[in-house]
């Protein structure tokens, strides 16, 4: 199976679809449709979560075990360092591998009290997702997390391209940011980490706005909140949910048109495990199966 940092490099430019493990069987219905909803638009890679301390842990192997069987797609799981010992998270990649799975996202994970609160590694396990890359490279081809507004725990923006760096120097391959919300927030991270040497692949996030309720969760989700520009143009049509959708979608639209403009070398879409708002920024870029 192929490694995503090679598809990526010698690609002309990446599209990929992030998934969730689902709870129930309804959710997991949903999450075959749109796997199977999005499989026509040939995206380079698709990715599953990881939940924390292992929630997900067989759903991810699974799921992503069943992608590469069953399906034309590339998968890549995601792993985080959250209530592992060295050696669980080394049986994890085994499982991982023996799924027919090449690709990971070598996370550090969050506190259950969110991405600001105070990090306590497990006894036994690892504290950055650097030394999960270490453990990973080699075998993998291995993506790690890229922060535009910097991590929210981060001591300043400059030790957060660094880190960025270190996890390159641990043998990850290409990186994928947070939710972006404008194109030079993303752009200015890309200088950042450019100006101390990072020269991996790094795409930009992407998940479209689609109520007005949804913009406090992100916040919590990505430790930053939603620029104040953003949400307002999406306020100006509170109480009209398709308004303000509609917009959400034209606004997520301009950003990725902006970002491939100006360079990024491709698109991660969070699609919740729904295909249609992805479907429509597509159809609104002209981008077609
Ligand atoms: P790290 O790179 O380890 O960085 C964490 C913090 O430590 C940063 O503040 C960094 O600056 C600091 N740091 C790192 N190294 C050092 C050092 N040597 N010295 C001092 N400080 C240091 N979470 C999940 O639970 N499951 C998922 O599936 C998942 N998928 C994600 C997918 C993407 C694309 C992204 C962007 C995030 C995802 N997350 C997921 C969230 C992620 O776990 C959090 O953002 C987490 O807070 C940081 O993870 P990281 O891998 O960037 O950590």
């Amino acid at each position: 199976q192929r490694g995503i940092g090679r598809l990526i490099r010698e690609g002309e430019r990446s599209f990929s679809f992030e998934f969730f493990p689902p709870k129930d069987d309804a959710g997991e219905a949903q999450l075959w449709q749109a796997i199977r909803d999005l499989e026509p638009y040939h995206p380079t890679f698709v990715s599953v979560t990881y939940g924390a301390g292992g929630t997900t842990r067989d759903t991810t192997v699974e799921i992503t075990g069943r992608i590469a069987r069953e399906t034309s797609m590339v998968p890549m799981a995601h792993l985080t360092c959250v209530g592992h010992t060295r050696a669980e998270l080394e049986a994890i990649l085994d499982a991982y591998e023996g799924a027919g799975v090449a690709n990971v996202l070598a996370l550090r994970g969050d506190p259950r009290e969110g991405p600001r609160a105070a990090w306590v590694p497990t006894e036994g396990g690892l504290t950055y997702a650097r030394e999960l890359v270490e453990l990973a490279a080699g075998r993998f081809s291995v993506g790690v997390a890229a922060h535009p507004g910097g991590h929210p725990a981060a001591e300043s923006l400059q030790r957060d391209v660094e880190v960025l760096r270190e996890k390159q120097a641990a043998g990850a391959e290409f990186a994928i940011t947070d939710m972006v919300f404008r194109a030079e927030d993303y752009f200015s991270l890309v200088e950042r980490a450019t100006a101390v040497g990072v020269d991996i692949p790094i795409l930009p996030g992407i998940m479209p706005i689609l109520n007005l309720g949804q913009v406090k969760r992100m916040a919590e989700l990505s430790g930053h909140p939603v620029p104040a520009e953003v949400v307002a143009r999406l306020e100006q049509y509170d109480g009209d949910p398709a308004a303000v959708r509609a917009e959400g979608i034209a606004m997520a639209a301009e950003l990725c048109d902006a970002l491939l403009d100006g360079g990024a070398p491709g698109l991660h879409f969070y699609t919740l495990n729904r295909s249609k708002a992805t479907r429509e920024i597509f159809a609104a870029l002209r981008i077609t199966v």
